[in-house]
């Protein structure tokens, strides 16, 4: 179940011992721009380098419960791939206070103290976390729009959990504030894209006409049901998933791409493994 935890949302099925996880909207931060208030957490927008910086500071200090502060945080030119990369300590500080390292839309990490960012506005923020057999914690965050999506980005995280010796029955999995099937609505190409990536009942399955919908009203996509399918063929059921009832073109406290005519900012999702 998601919920409000001060400027984050968070949910319980990533509450275990050691890991530290939140979602953040546009409330809370600094950021003084009509498109960018508040918490702004990407520097090409328009926002002053030192005012990112700081929503930077205010969320990770809320995400770790003031555990770490912003120089552990890692972000990544996100390039809408299904590419993870390993973080370390030495990793911490890219993308904020000094240049990002490669680019890439997921992160899978087992050191503590070093918080990967995923940055979206629409897309789908997924973060994970499961446990090794010694106990110790392994955590990752993957950006996935419709094409890392259906690139499987989701799956690799995953995958990659259990390279670093995750138990896959261990895994949970917390799907943020994205654009819903409400408000998705996706042309001819759209489909055929889908179809090409994961086959034509895969595309049937997920990008249909809404329900009441007039006859030739354009169909809309499903990127909460793609995910949730590609999850449950990499072994991690729907029970082990929690996704955030909101919907970030519905509902104004969020940045939306597609609301906002792309003139907008990015909200932060957020996780680091904290000694407890
Ligand atoms: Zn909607």
């Amino acid at each position: 179940m998601f919920y409000k935890d001060g400027i984050l949302t968070r949910s319980d099925i990533l509450n275990i011992p050691g890991v530290r996880h939140g979602f953040s909207s546009r409330e809370g931060g600094v950021s003084a721009l009509p498109h960018t208030a508040s918490l702004n957490l990407s520097d090409n927008l328009g926002d002053p380098p030192e005012v990112v910086r700081q929503n930077r500071d205010i969320f990770a200090r809320a995400v770790s419960d003031s555990l770490c502060g912003g120089g552990a945080t890692v972000s990544a030119h996100q390039i809408h791939s299904s590419r993870v990369r390993l973080l370390t300590r030495e990793n911490a500080g890219e993308g904020y206070d000094r240049p990002a390292g490669e680019d890439g839309d997921g992160f899978v990490t087992a050191e503590p103290f070093v918080m990967p960012i995923i940055r979206t506005a629409d897309c789908v923020p997924i973060l994970f976390a499961g446990r090794r057999p010694d106990g110790s914690p392994v955590v990752a965050a993957v950006h996935a729009g419709w094409r890392g999506t259906v690139a499987g980005i989701a799956a690799e995280a995953v995958r990659r959990m259990e390279a670093l010796g995750c138990g896959r029955e261990t895994i949970r999995a917390a799907v943020g504030a994205h654009i819903g099937f409400c408000c998705y609505e996706v042309g001819e190409d759209f489909v055929e894209a889908i179809r090409e990536a994961r086959g034509t009942a895969f595309a049937e399955r997920h990008v249909r006409a809404v329900e009441g919908s007039p006859a030739g009203s354009r169909p809309h996509a499903d990127l909460t049901g793609m995910n949730l399918e590609i999850l449950a063929e990499a072994g991690i059921g729907a029970s082990r998933v929690d996704v955030s009832p909101a919907c970030t073109m519905c509902d104004e406290a969020h940045y939306s791409h597609r609301r906002m005519k792309g003139v907008r900012g990015v909200m932060g999702a957020g996780i680091v493994i904290c000694a407890d």
